[in-house]
């Protein structure tokens, strides 16, 4: 019912160069399998030479982060304006962007809809940190992320959710497909209560964190894991068909 989505993001990697190369290295094996959303967030830099390797196929490209302001003096930002004809989706929230540079539940909101508002489609990432984990605050976390991500927002359309505990970023430490399931089951009951059974039914949810082409299969075998968003695993070309291969071969 709910299209799977494998989400490559790429961080803080790939120069222009590395970025066209490796994109010439998976285009074609992603393009030969449908029934899976393919998507790749490169570094801002790269957007364009990105977008137009992959135009005219079925391979979708997102950014990173942005701004929530159309336009102004904030050196260094970049805008919803600016990504909007360049990507169909834009990462917010993820952790390293709520570590490393103080985003709040409340601006990762106002970056929704901003987003939203200038067509992207925001992938919404939630997560809860080891101690938190540890101390079995995981529901209370990722409870307080979606409902203050989506604060005031009308309809959730298109929305995608990407559960990622931030003890399984770049640790090679996957979550159970049990843990993972669990939990995107309760952000899930999470979305059904703002909203209602069928904007929650409809939006995909994603597993990330060391997800590779070992795991996926498993992973997204779960009724409740609509794909994925991956790190390290995306910027190895064949790696990351293979995941697309795997998710488009599972039925659920
Ligand atoms: C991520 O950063 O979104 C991520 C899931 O990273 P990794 O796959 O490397 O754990």
């Amino acid at each position: 019912m709910r299209t799977p989505m494998i989400a490559g993001n790429w961080k803080m990697n790939t120069t222009i160069p590395e970025a066209i190369a490796l994109v010439k290295g998976m285009k074609d094996g992603l393009e030969r399998v449908d029934k899976v959303e393919k998507v790749i967030c490169p570094p801002f830099v790269s957007l364009s030479a990105v977008k137009q390797l992959v135009q005219g196929t079925s391979i979708k490209v997102g950014a990173q982060n942005m701004h929530f302001e159309i336009k102004g003096a904030f050196t260094g930002e970049v805008s919803p304006l600016m990504l909007a004809g360049v990507c169909d989706y834009v990462i917010l929230g993820h952790s390293e962007r709520r570590q490393y540079f103080g985003e709040s539940d409340d601006i990762v909101n106002s970056k929704m809809k901003a987003a939203m508002g200038a067509g992207l489609i925001p992938i919404m990432c939630v997560g809860e940190r080891l101690e938190e984990n540890e101390a079995g605050k995981t529901v209370e976390v990722v409870t307080r992320q979606v409902k203050g991500g989506l604060a005031d927002i009308d309809s959730p359309q298109g929305i995608v959710i990407a559960y990622e505990p931030v003890w399984a970023i770049g640790t090679g430490k996957a979550a159970t497909s049990e843990e993972a399931s669990a939990t995107i089951g309760i952000i899930r009951e999470v979305v059904a209560e703002i909203y209602d059974a069928s904007a929650a039914d409809g939006m995909r949810i994603l597993y990330g964190g060391s997800m590779n082409a070992a795991n996926v299969a498993e992973l997204v075998q779960k009724p409740e894991i609509d794909g994925g968003l991956i790190g390290g695993a995306s910027l190895k070309a064949a790696e990351f068909v293979s995941m697309v291969q795997q998710t488009a071969a599972v039925q659920k």
